[in-house]
């Protein structure tokens, strides 16, 4: 049996775990199918939450070198904006949501792993995992040949598609979404101001959040990339104050899915981010939460306390997806009722200090205490 715990999935979970598993004085072994790192910008805002988390690696203080404070979101009904929720005073070192590409953040992660001693296998995929009495027999695939070995523990940060999840016959129960959401990075002509995010509830239904992408490499001079998401069916013909002044850099289209797994443990075996937990990116959440489950579980590794993991995590992730589909269902639906509440009532409601500081912590990551270990 290799001596070493094993971390499957390089994305920014599974850095993160090694990351804070090597700070710990633990080292792992960390697996990545794919030969090269991703340059998708995905999750574009890193939130104070895993600032704090990340602050005692060094990361958060390149992630803001690199990055952009957004100051807050504001909201139009059609073109008229109805409120802005600010950021402001928030957090007491980081009152702002850091508008950086994950790209990026994967890059920085990786970076600190290395400095750390820590190095990520790349071409290397896990085809099968199965706990033991002793730990966990794992199969590897590594370009044309295969191995078999074994680890004291596996951490399976192998995002939605989870092959562990699949191999442990563990459950991801939830729903999906029955429309298709756009997702499109470009430059924009626009007056909008690039240090906040803007959500727009259109005049012929549905919404579009625009939001700065930056990546930390932008030449001076260059033209502002947003990141256009939203469930019209042909957003980038119907945007508010703005007009595409090129073509997209990246685009996508997908179904919005919620779920959570049964179990976050199964004998050895431990799933975080994406592998455990999936909801919409209304909230900024996804990646956010995912390195939050990586801290908790490096503390429990690192005082022996892993049997706790699925009994703290579970309830802590289930709350937030419950919260991220009630936040997407209230901005997407278009039941008469809840239209009305958005144009007429969600105005005053954001005038209203408790209903945006509700707001201000579900986007902050801030809603819940983290859970010490
Ligand atoms: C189009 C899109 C837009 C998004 N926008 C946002 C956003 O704005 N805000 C936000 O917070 N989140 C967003 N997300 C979600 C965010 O990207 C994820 O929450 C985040 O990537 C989860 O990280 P992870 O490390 O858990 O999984 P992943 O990033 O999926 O990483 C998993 C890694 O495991 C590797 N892997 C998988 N299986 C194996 C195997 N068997 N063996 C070895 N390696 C394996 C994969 O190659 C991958 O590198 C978006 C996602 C998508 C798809």
């Amino acid at each position: 049996m290799s001596q070493n715990p094993v971390i499957v999935g390089a994305g920014p979970v599974g850095l993160a775990a090694a990351l804070f598993l090597a700070k710990r004085g633990i080292t792992s072994r960390i697996i990545e199918k794919r030969l090269e790192r991703s340059h998708e910008s995905r999750a574009l805002a890193v939130n104070p939450r895993t600032l704090d988390l990340l602050q005692h690696t060094g990361v958060s203080e390149r992630m803001i070198e690199l990055g952009r404070k957004l100051q807050g979101v504001s909201f139009y009904r059609h073109s008229e904006r109805i409120g802005t929720v600010s950021l402001n005073g928030l957090h007491p070192r980081y009152p702002f949501l850091l508008a950086l590409s994950q790209s990026t953040t994967e890059r920085l992660l990786e970076d600190a792993l290395t400095a750390a001693g820590g190095r990520v296998e790349r071409g290397v995929e896990m085809t099968l995992c199965q706990p033991n009495s002793h730990g966990v027999d794992i199969e590897l695939s590594i370009k044309d040949r295969a191995e078999q070995t074994s680890c004291p523990w596996l951490l399976a940060a192998d995002g939605a598609h989870s092959t562990a999840r699949k191999c442990l016959d563990i459950g991801f129960p939830g729903s999906a979404f029955d429309n298709d959401w756009h997702l499109a990075d470009l430059p924009l002509e626009t007056s909008l101001d690039a240090q906040h995010g803007h959500g727009f509830f259109l005049a012929e239904g549905g919404l579009s959040l625009l939001l700065p992408v930056v990546n930390g490499d932008e030449k001076p001079g260059s033209p502002q990339i947003w990141r256009v998401f939203s469930n019209h069916p042909d957003p980038l013909q119907h945007l508010v104050n703005a007009r595409p002044a090129g073509e997209p850099v990246w685009s996508s289209k997908f179904r919005i899915s919620h779920r959570l797994v049964d179990r976050f443990s199964q004998g050895g075996v431990y799933l975080a981010g994406d592998a455990a937990h999936i909801h919409s990116p209304i909230g900024a959440r996804g990646m956010n939460l995912g390195i939050e489950d990586a801290w908790v579980f490096a503390e429990l590794a690192a005082k022996g306390g892993l049997d706790r993991y699925h009994e703290l995590r579970r309830p802590v992730d289930a709350a937030v997806v419950r919260r991220i589909e009630r936040l997407t269902r209230f901005v997407s639906s278009e039941s008469a009722a809840v239209r009305f509440v958005r144009q007429w009532v969600m105005p005053v409601a954001l005038g209203i200090p408790a209903v945006t500081h509700r707001m201000r912590r579900i986007a902050t990551g801030l809603d819940h205490p983290i859970p010490t270990p």
